[in-house]
């Protein structure tokens, strides 16, 4: 399982969905159901590079505290 995130294609929405990888094509806009593409947030989760003191974003209620 992964977060990834998503923007509208349609819309312009963005949000983010907890899934596998294998269902990252069937992902739909939750707002109008518009075709939707994969963004890359500058957040990481889980997946720090080394000597890099910002890798989750400051998010880091989700990646355990890397700050
Ligand atoms: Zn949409």
């Amino acid at each position: 399982m992964a977060l990834i995130d998503f923007k509208c294609t349609k819309c312009g929405k963005k949000f983010f969905e907890i899934i596998k990888p294998s269902e990252i094509g069937k992902i739909k806009c939750p707002d109008c159901g518009g075709d939707v593409k994969r963004v890359y947030e500058e957040r990481s989760i889980g997946k720090h590079s080394n000597g890099e003191s910002s890798g989750c974003g400051g998010n880091c209620s989700a990646c355990s505290g890397c700050h």
